[in-house]
C-alpha cells in the first residue's frame, strides 16, 4: 500500500514539474462563450463572414459538452465545468451534484490579486456568467444570484440585468444593489451612451438594461465596442487578469432556429474576437480562448454558393444538442487546448495556468 502510495506520489510530483517547466503561463486570460456555438456554427461564421478570427487560431481543439447527469447540458451545467474544472447537474450553477460550492476561476484569479472582469448581452445573473460568480442549485434564482455579485470584487461587469440589482433582500431589510456598490467604490453605469461616451479607468459596473441587451441588430454598439471598455481598466493590474466574454444571444437564435438572428449574433461576438486578439497581439503575455458551452438547434449548412454567400441554415430541434463544440486557443499555454477533452478540462486547465500547484 506504502509503495503505491510513494508511486502515485512521485507521479503527481513530476507531473507538476512537468507542467510547470514546459508550460509557459499567461499573465492574462481572455475567455470567450459564445453560448450554444457548435463547430457547425464556426463553419457557417468561417464561411460566411470573410476574414473571420477563428482562421486566426493556432490551436484547436474539441470539447465533449455533455452535464454530470444528462447528455444534453444546459449553459449552467455547461458553464460551471468551464469555469470550475467540474461536471454537475442540468440547472447546477457553480456547484457540485450535492450542491456543494465550486471554487471558480473568477475566485481564484482574485486570490492571486489578478483583476477580473465581465461582458454579457443577456442579464449578468444568467447561468453562463453566473457559474464565474456565485453558487446557487438552480440557475432560475437571479436575485440569489445578483446579491452574490455584491460579496464579490469583480473589477468589471458589463451587461443587463439591472431589474436584479434595483432591491436585494438582505438580511430582513431591503437593500438597493447600487448603494452597496457604489459604497464598495464602483463606477455605476446605466446606460449605454453613458458608459460608450467615457473612458472608464476604475472598477466600474455597467448594468445597460433591466433585462438583456438588446439584440446586436438593434443596438448602436457592438459586444467588440464592450470589451474595448473593459481592456484598459483590467490592463492596470501588474498581476494580469481574467476576463470573460459571452456571446449569449447567439444561443437564443438557435433556439428560435432563426438564421438571421444567429449569424448577426456570431458576426457581434466575432468582433469581441478580434478585438481580444489585436489586444494580446499588442500586449503579449496574454491566451485567448474561444469555446462554447454546448450546441443548439442541431444546425446543418444547407446550401449555399461556394463563396459561403447565400447560406441556408436548417435545424433539427429548438433544444440543445450533443455535438461537441470546438476549442480555440491562441498565446501562452494554448497547447494544452488541443485534441478531444470533456468539457471540465477547460476549467482544469484554466486553473492549472493560473496555478501550477492545484491538483484536480
Ligand atoms: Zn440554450
Amino acid at each position: 500500500m506504502r509503495v503505491i502510495k510513494a508511486i502515485v506520489l512521485i507521479i503527481i510530483f513530476n507531473f507538476s514539474v512537468l507542467f510547470s517547466q514546459s508550460t509557459q503561463r499567461p499573465k492574462n486570460i481572455i475567455l470567450l462563450i459564445g453560448d450554444g456555438m457548435g463547430a457547425n456554427y464556426v463553419s457557417a461564421a468561417v464561411l460566411h463572414f470573410p476574414n473571420n478570427p477563428f482562421r486566426r487560431f493556432t490551436s484547436i481543439g474539441f470539447s465533449i459538452t455533455c452535464a454530470a447527469d444528462n447528455l444534453l447540458t444546459d449553459s449552467a451545467a455547461g458553464a460551471t465545468a468551464i469555469s470550475t474544472g467540474y461536471r454537475t447537474n442540468y440547472y447546477y450553477v457553480g456547484v457540485d451534484t450535492l450542491g456543494n460550492p465550486l471554487t471558480n476561476i473568477f475566485e481564484e484569479a482574485e486570490r492571486l490579486n489578478k483583476s477580473t472582469g465581465l461582458v454579457v448581452t443577456c442579464t449578468v445573473t444568467h447561468a453562463t456568467p453566473a457559474a464565474f460568480v456565485s453558487h446557487v442549485i438552480s440557475r432560475k434564482e437571479e436575485t440569489a444570484i445578483a446579491k452574490q455579485f455584491l460579496e464579490k470584487d469583480i473589477d468589471v461587469v458589463i451587461g443587463g440585468g439591472a431589474k436584479y440589482f434595483h432591491e436585494t433582500e438582505a438580511s430582513s431589510s431591503i437593500i438597493n444593489g447600487f448603494d452597496i456598490l457604489k459604497n464598495k467604490g464602483y463606477d455605476i453605469y446605466r446606460n449605454a451612451n453613458e458608459l460608450l461616451a467615457s473612458q472608464p479607468n476604475n472598477k466600474f459596473y455597467a448594468l445597460l438594461e433591466d433585462e438583456q441587451l438588446p439584440r446586436a441588430k438593434d443596438r448602436n454598439y457592438s459586444l467588440a465596442d464592450l470589451t474595448k471598455k473593459v481592456l484598459p481598466v483590467l490592463s492596470q493590474s501588474d498581476n494580469g487578469f481574467v476576463m470573460m466574454v459571452e456571446g449569449s444571444q447567439i444561443d437564443w437564435g438557435g433556439h428560435e432556429n432563426n438564421q438571421d438572428y444567429l449569424m448577426t449574433e456570431l458576426n457581434d461576438f466575432c468582433g469581441a474576437i478580434d478585438a481580444a486578439l489585436n489586444f494580446a497581439e499588442e500586449n503579449g503575455n496574454t491566451l485567448v480562448i474561444i469555446t462554447a458551452d454546448h450546441e443548439t438547434g442541431g444546425m446543418s449548412i444547407n446550401d449555399g454558393k461556394p463563396d459561403g454567400s447565400n447560406i441556408t441554415l436548417k435545424f433539427t430541434t429548438t433544444g440543445h444538442s450533443a455535438e461537441m463544440v470546438g476549442v480555440f486557443a491562441k498565446g501562452p499555454g494554448e497547447e494544452l487546448f488541443r485534441g478531444v477533452f470533456d468539457n471540465y478540462m477547460i476549467g482544469r486547465n484554466l486553473f492549472q495556468l493560473l496555478n501550477p500547484d492545484l491538483q484536480f
